[in-house]
């Protein structure tokens, strides 16, 4: 289901964010992205949007997955715990998804929860929300982890 109650009462201090659901349409490589408080709007699906509270989109449909899929709480939930690391983490920004990415799938999961922030997030949504695509990117960060070990 796709709406913040369960993850609000996670910080009942916190003020929400507001969600928007974008039917059929891809967010570039992911499901969910999230936009910091500030006073104005953006335009999603031909609409304005405001983003004064701070602003989760969830991507609903694409190829391979449909909004009743464990995917849609799991992105919901990374995009959320951003939310809250506004207000409670102090250094740092999030990753650009795009920046991270290359054509050798593996690696760019790997580079791209290099940031704190994303690893955070990983493991948050991971923990209350498991879906198979966060199972596969832990064990690319373990498996990761274990070769720069034996190549110490
Ligand atoms: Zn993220």
């Amino acid at each position: 289901m796709i709406e913040l109650g369960w993850l609000n009462h996670k910080a009942k201090d916190l003020t929400p964010p507001a969600l928007f659901v974008v039917e059929g349409l891809v967010l570039g490589f992911t499901s969910g992205c999230y936009y910091r408080p500030f006073r104005g709007e953006v335009v999603l699906d031909g609409r304005c949007v405001s983003t004064e509270r701070g602003l989760i989109v969830i991507s609903g449909l694409n190829e391979s997955r449909g909004l009743d899929s464990q995917e849609a709480p799991n992105a919901l939930a990374h995009e959320w715990r951003h939310h809250w690391q506004t207000f409670n983490v102090r250094r740092g920004l999030p990753s650009h998804w795009g920046k991270s990415w290359s054509a050798d799938y593996e690696n760019s999961i790997v580079k791209f929860f290099k940031n704190p922030h994303e690893m955070d997030a990983l493991l948050f949504s991971h923990h209350i929300a498991p879906c198979e695509t966060t199972r596969l990117w832990l064990s690319f960060i373990q498996k990761n982890m274990q070769m720069n070990k034996e190549t110490q």
